[in-house]
């Protein structure tokens, strides 16, 4: 690679001595310490399997997450390294090198380095295990989910029922259905063939759930929603269960990763709440899938100083309004500021939109919000 060698004699004729080491040497010191643990043991303890981490790391090239973070390489080096402006401090010469083959880091400025676990613990300034949450909902769905999601959203726009729904339930925006990856399951054993097709096992796609004991599809006439882990089936039949999601955990918030940025934010009990919150500029909106918490998505909402809008059901048994109240106290006995916002009687932000209210209106709601 010439043109690399002509980059290294550029930097070293600038007289940055300093670097000689690094552009001279293929291995630098730093980035060769594979030995060395790059995140402290305690944090490493026995709970988080070693393979498991192996694997995330293998599934998240550091160079891949790094350049969805928008950090641009400046500068080539040998053997698949880049140097560029450090993303964890104010950098004005590029002094954050990458490895891309090794998947590692180091910045000369802030002496920081590591792999893509310890470049998301000081990127987003969160702990291991939150660290771990985020790189999971960036690399997104296990294969087989996404896959079937990849299908699903196939099938939408072959079917007018299903955007007829849509449609009926407020969402409109192509961007929309695009950003929330919006699919339909029209049934039929579709999914199960296309499935097996790929080389999947009934017996894995049984395991997953997405097949019922019986071989059927176990998702029939839905419009589906993935979350991270699990899949959201929204029946447009009003004889079927409303929700269905796979046998596994719901998972945490959904859309947290872009939700937690903001200082405040709006919590809703459905997705299609999310949706049409979303769809009118309201970015900094998260759904619980409804009204109750598991540990995780409430420990998110904790996850930093910050304000929580409620916007649960306004029911007419009040049994929204008084899930929000109960969520509140626990949130403000977690130093977590909380308002909740009066939705007319019998609505929920989904209704409230669907019926006419546009984003100025639910901006002046939650102008209005009491803690
Ligand atoms: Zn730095």
């Amino acid at each position: 690679m010439g043109t690399t060698a002509t980059a290294e004699r550029v930097v070293l004729g600038k007289g940055r001595n300093s670097r000689r080491a690094l552009f001279a040497d293929t291995h630098h010191p730093c980035l060769g310490s594979e030995c060395a643990v790059p995140y402290s043991a305690d944090r490493g303890k026995q709970s988080v399997n070693r393979q498991a981490l192996d694997e995330l790391k293998q599934q998240i090239p550091l160079l891949d997450y790094l350049q969805a973070q928008d950090w641009q390489p400046v500068r080539p080096l040998s053997g698949g390294r880049w140097m560029g402006l450090c993303p964890l401090h104010a950098d004005r010469k590029p002094s954050f090198l990458v490895d891309s083959g090794k998947s590692l880091f180091y910045c000369y400025g802030c002496g920081r380095g590591g792999d893509v676990i310890r470049f998301a613990e000081i990127y987003h300034e969160v702990k291991f295990p939150q660290a771990l949450v985020l790189l999971r909902q960036w690399r997104g769905l296990p294969p087989l989910l996404q896959q079937a999601t990849d299908f699903y959203r196939m099938q939408l726009h072959r079917h007018s029922e299903a955007v007829a729904y849509l449609h009926q339930r407020g969402v409109r925006s192509k961007e929309l259905i695009e950003h929330m990856r919006i699919g339909y399951a029209p049934g039929g054993g579709g999914l199960r063939a296309r499935l097996m097709q790929s080389g999947y096992p009934l017996s894995a796609l049984r395991q997953a759930g997405l097949v019922t004991s019986f071989g059927y599809d176990a998702y029939v006439h839905r419009i589906v929603f993935p979350l991270e882990g699990n899949l959201y089936g929204r029946s447009l039949s009003a004889a079927a269960p409303p929700h269905r999601f796979l046998p596994n955990p719901k998972g945490g918030l959904y859309a947290w990763e872009q939700a937690r940025r903001y200082p405040e934010v709006i919590l809703v009990e459905g997705l299609f709440d999310y949706a049409v919150l979303w769809q009118s500029g309201f970015h900094h909106v998260t759904c619980a899938m409804g009204t109750h918490l598991n540990a995780r998505q409430f420990q998110q909402l904790c996850d930093s100083p910050r304000t929580v809008y409620l916007s649960f059901d306004a029911d007419a048994n009040g049994s929204g309004q008084q899930a929000s109240e109960q969520l509140a106290h626990r949130l403000q006995a977690h130093g977590i500021l909380t308002r909740r916002i009066g939705l007319p009687q019998g609505h929920d932000p989904n209704s409230f939109f669907v019926q006419g209210g546009d984003a100025g209106q639910f901006q002046a709601l939650l102008e209005a919000a009491q803690p």
